[in-house]
């Protein structure tokens, strides 16, 4: 185990049965909708590449970069850094994303993506933590992972200052690790 980890939430192997399972479901809501599969950058990529694997109907593939203006946290002020190259207008959208966490990037991107003229719009995350949403947020996701305690996660695809994303589990920062 990576020495500044505490402790292993999601070990590689729950991931992957999860993401087996999510597989099939996702595959069935699909099959026939050709739909966009668009991941937000770049938390999303490990999550991504493993998923769409899994999804064993024809899709399509995209991607969006959004950011908040000021601050590592999400604010309610997020920008379209880049956005998806498709022609979202009619189409079966279905967003991956890492975490669900204040809710506010998963809310903006869905509504920018609905705005567009999506023809439908669902949300599949890897990880959910409801007791951080923000006040007012009403979003829910359509397909989760797993539903993880108030702690800050890393690993699979998520970072602590662009570190840890290439670990192949989830697991919780040593407090120490902040501090460098
Ligand atoms: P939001 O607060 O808008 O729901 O989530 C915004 C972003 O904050 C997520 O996409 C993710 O990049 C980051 N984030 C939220 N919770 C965590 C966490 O526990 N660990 C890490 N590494 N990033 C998180
Ligand atoms: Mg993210």
């Amino acid at each position: 185990m990576e020495r500044d980890i505490k402790e292993i939430l999601l070990t590689e192997e729950q991931i992957q049965n999860r993401i087996e399972e999510l597989g099939k479901i996702l595959t069935e809501e699909y099959k026939d909708k050709n739909p966009l599969v668009v991941g937000v950058l770049k938390g999303v990529v490990v999550f991504y590449a493993d998923m769409i694997r899994h999804i064993k109907a024809p899709c399509q593939l995209d991607f969006m970069w959004i950011s908040s203006y000021a601050g590592t946290n999400s604010s309610g002020n997020m920008v379209v850094r880049q956005d998806v190259s498709a022609d979202v207008k009619g189409r079966h959208v279905l967003i991956l994303e890492d975490i669900f966490d204040t809710g506010n990037s998963l809310n903006f991107t869905y509504q920018h993506l609905l705005s567009k003229g999506a023809a439908s719009v669902k949300i599949c995350t890897l990880l959910d933590k409801p007791e951080r949403r923000k006040e007012g947020i009403t979003l829910q996701c359509d397909y989760v992972g797993f539903t993880i305690p108030n702690e800050f996660v890393v690993g699979y695809g998520l970072d602590f200052n662009e570190k840890y994303r290439n670990l192949p589990y989830v697991g919780i920062l040593k407090p120490e690790a902040y501090q460098k």
